[in-house]
């Protein structure tokens, strides 16, 4: 069948983006600020904390925010960090000029995270995947931190796993995250609906690869983010177009 075909290429590639060698992962454009974020022997928790930020803002804009606070505390590190009263975290989200949309709501989780790291993980967020966990283990520990839900823990587990290289016991419970790239390719690709719900999204690609659900991810939003755009396609670069139904259609060009 053509979906299986479809599904067989997605995994191949995200494959090979599972095996690349290990470098410096882009969160950012600014360089400082994306060595902290992959600083996961001293600053394990700068991932874990700008994931956390990593909503109803531009991405690029959540992923600098520790490093935004190293620039006013002179230090990130969770000994600095666990001296901040809830009021101070708020403060240096807020001032000079604010660092999120939700500035209380998100303060809020940053100081509450920091707290947990310190208090669960003995100031070390790297225990949260040190032992290699299960991936629905390593889910549930990111769930655990209020403000998270299912899209943040699962692209959580995903990026330590397909960036940072980090082991864990499987990835059955490492779904995609169903963004708006991620909806348009399947959507086109024929392998769900247009209009598909992020249930619908993630249980189809669990359906189509139970092993790890997940390695279609970001296989998926490279071709949405290259090739797939929402008003002009460019099928003719896109590694799919002899199995894709959509391919030179002008429904995908509309
Ligand atoms: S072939 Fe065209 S419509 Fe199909 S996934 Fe690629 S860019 Fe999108």
């Amino acid at each position: 069948m053509n979906e299986n075909r479809i599904c067989d290429r997605l995994v191949k590639h995200g494959k090979i983006l599972f095996h690349a060698p290990l470098e410096l992962v882009r969160f950012t454009k600014d360089d400082a600020a994306d060595y902290l974020l992959n600083d996961l022997t001293d600053h394990p928790h700068a991932f874990v904390l700008a994931s956390i930020m990593d909503r109803q803002i531009k991405a690029e804009r959540a992923w600098l925010i520790p490093y935004r606070f190293k620039e006013k505390l002179g230090s990130f590190s969770m000994e600095t960090l666990v001296r901040q009263s809830e009021s101070d975290i708020q403060r240096l989200m807020l001032e000079p000029e604010p660092l999120h949309r939700f500035v209380d709501i998100m303060s809020g989780y940053f100081f509450k995270a920091i707290r947990r790291i310190a208090d669960q993980y003995e100031s070390d967020a790297s225990r949260i995947w040190q032992d290699k966990p299960s991936s629905a283990t390593a889910v549930y520990r990111f769930l655990e931190f209020e403000g998270v839900g299912p899209k943040i823990a699962t692209m959580d587990a995903n990026i330590l796993a397909r960036e940072f290289k980090i082991e864990f016991a499987d990835h059955y419970s490492i779904d995609i995250s169903a963004d708006v790239h991620v909806r348009r390719v399947f959507g086109r690709l024929g392998l769900t609906p247009m209009d598909a719900t992020v249930d619908q999204l993630i249980f189809r690609a669990r359906g189509l690869h139970p092993d790890f659900p997940g390695l279609m991810d970001f296989p998926a939003w490279e071709i949405g983010r290259n090739w797939c755009r929402p008003k002009k396609t460019q099928c003719s670069g896109c590694y799919m177009k002899d199995l894709c139904p959509s391919a030179n259609d002008r429904t995908a060009n509309e």
